[in-house]
């Protein structure tokens, strides 16, 4: 999804969308996906990603109707965080993040963040609970799995993630809620979809094991703008929308 004028979410007359109208619009495309795979609509979150958007374009899609939004780097997180922090404070809206999250950067994290997508490493994790289980708080977490193998990606290979998972399970200061991915790059919908099986399977084993701090760990955070569709018939409890939400990111999108 782009910020082609056939997009959905396209107001009447040509006029260009609103934020506030292309929200609703990927809001219908989930609600549409959940029934075409038999399943509630209110099942799954709209997690809207916010990379590179200011905080008056996070305002305005929290207007919206967004209660969740995710950012992929750290420091746009720190530096938006003060003109977010209001509607953060009055629970208008949880932060998670959903990029790759260096150690040294974990302090400036639990500052802002309500919950963490992207735990790909027990270090990580460790940081994350010592800091938490200091600070007498709990966080969500939950584990970035690398279902595709592509060497671009961030995350925990599909096979160390169960045992990650329980690992990250049982440290103090912690609660895993869940599984991230982001679907392989490829035009094959059959291979993508293959991906976010995994996962679900992953979860379900993960779940299934009775492990200490696993109990709660049923979110599939998975499905971005191109692919929620095949993420939510696998099962898909979470899908990060950007591109869908704001158009698109590259620079054409100025044009206006
Ligand atoms: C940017 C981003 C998304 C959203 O991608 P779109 O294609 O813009 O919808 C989802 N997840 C992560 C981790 C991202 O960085």
């Amino acid at each position: 999804m782009s910020s082609h004028r056939s997009a959905p979410g396209d107001s009447p007359l040509g006029t260009t969308p609103t934020i506030a109208d292309r929200y609703a619009a990927v809001r219908a495309r989930i609600d549409a996906a959940a029934l075409a795979a038999g399943r509630d609509p209110e099942e799954v979150q709209l997690l809207v990603a916010t990379k590179t958007q200011d905080a008056a374009a996070v305002r305005a899609v929290v207007a919206a109707g967004a209660t969740l939004i995710g950012e992929n780097r750290v420091q746009e997180l720190v530096a938006k965080a003060p003109d977010l922090a209001d509607l953060v404070a009055a629970g208008s809206v949880r932060v998670h993040m959903i990029g790759h999250l260096q150690r040294n950067k974990v302090n400036q994290v639990l500052a802002t963040a309500t919950g963490v997508e992207s735990v790909d490493s027990l270090a990580l994790a460790e940081a994350l609970a010592s800091r938490c289980a200091r600070e007498g708080r709990t966080l969500d977490v939950m584990v970035q799995v690398n279902v595709s193998g592509e060497g671009s990606k961030a995350g925990v290979g599909p096979d160390g993630a169960a045992h990650l998972s329980r690992q990250v399970a049982a440290l103090e200061g912690l609660r895993l809620t869940g599984f991230m991915t982001i679907g392989a790059n490829s035009p094959d919908t059959a291979l993508v979809r293959a991906g976010f099986e995994r996962l679900r399977r992953i979860r379900d084993e993960v779940l299934a094991s009775g492990a200490p701090g696993t109990g709660e760990a049923r979110e599939l955070s998975m499905g971005m703008s191109g692919d929620l569709e095949a993420a939510i018939a696998e099962g898909a409890t979470i899908v990060r929308v950007g591109t869908a939400v704001f158009g698109a990111r590259a620079v054409t999108a100025a044009v206006d």
